[in-house]
């Protein structure tokens, strides 16, 4: 009865990196300069605390009280308080893992080891802890989709992506790795035994599927390839209305392949000034958008005039 009138708990905790815990027990000698640093950390990476939502604001954060965590060797935690709403923060150090006696270190090279298919038994065995805690660490961490979690994080669903697939090995068997990206962000990270378009259009529809929960409308407006076949096949089964577009830096890497048999002095040459090409469109100093498909003709039609038009054709295509 009690637990179904309480109100749900906001978790207050906050994870803060101190760098080295040398700098933690440094600063926890001093209230002031602790708070302030906390602060800092928080606003450095563009958080905010979760004050009640009966704060006015205008108060400011001080110290509240502290305990020790006897199972890490008695380290001492402390908890910050906002002074207008009396919301209370516990501040963990980013060498504990909450509600977690093992070190975040070592919790991830149990996870990378599992993940690499090792037993839970022999994980535990080489990094000394119970086979226990390490099922419940994968019970607690491996239930989290990269989407869920950067939604969380207060990221936007990317409305413009990159997919490609990396060719890697599973010890003797070949992989694929299906991958989402935008920016300088992973959006999703899939395995697949096979390179069909099927595979790769399951994989995929978990990225679609986790957005789709968040939301509803969520929609692809465009998505950069290499143009390999089962990738442009599983893009337009999950996003029909997405204009697909090739990657530059592709084509790039694939051009001196695609001049076989002509000397490498030649084709060293076309590929820096390929590269030249894009690397001012990119920077957009003296090329727009529009003139690049012209200085892409140009440069296919010099292909046509000093290694004949058949080498020519292919990099057109
Ligand atoms: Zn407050």
């Amino acid at each position: 009865m009690a637990q179904t009138t309480k109100a749900t708990r906001q978790n207050r905790t906050l994870t803060v990196d101190f760098q080295d815990p040398s700098t933690y027990f440094e600063l926890i000698r001093n209230g002031q300069a602790f708070v302030e640093f906390v602060l800092a950390f928080i606003l450095s990476i563009g958080f905010q605390l979760a004050h009640k939502a009966t704060c006015t604001g205008g108060g400011y954060v001080t110290r509240h009280s502290h305990y020790a965590r006897i199972r890490l060797g008695g380290l001492t935690i402390w908890r910050i308080q906002c002074t207008s709403c009396q919301a209370v923060f516990t501040v963990l150090p980013h060498f504990a893992l909450r509600y977690r006696r093992m070190s975040p270190e070592v919790a991830r090279q149990a996870l990378i080891a599992t993940h690499g298919g090792l037993s839970l038994e022999w994980c535990a065995t080489i990094c000394h802890i119970s086979p226990m805690a390490l099922y419940r660490l994968i019970c607690a961490l491996g239930q989290h989709s990269l989407v869920s979690v950067l939604v969380n994080c207060h990221l936007s669903l990317p409305a413009y992506i990159l997919a490609d697939e990396k060719h890697s090995t599973c010890l003797t068997e070949r992989v694929y790795l299906p991958t989402i990206v935008s920016g300088r962000v992973i959006w999703h990270l899939g395995s697949s035994d096979s390179k069909s378009a099927a595979a790769f259009t399951q994989s995929y529809s978990v990225f679609q599927q986790a957005a789709l929960d968040h939301e509803p409308s969520y929609q692809v407006r465009g998505a950069l390839i290499d143009g390999f076949d089962s990738t442009v096949g599983s893009m337009r089964t999950l996003f029909p209305g997405a204009r697909l577009g090739f990657c530059l830096r592709h084509a790039l890497n694939k051009l001196p392949d695609k001049l076989v048999g002509v000397s490498a002095s030649v084709r060293r040459g076309l590929r820096s000034k390929f590269h030249a090409l894009l690397h001012r469109c990119r920077q957009r100093k003296s090329l727009r958008v529009v003139a690049l498909g012209q200085r892409l003709r140009h440069f296919v039609n010099r292909i046509d005039a000093t290694v004949g038009e058949v080498h020519g054709e292919r990099i057109r295509h």
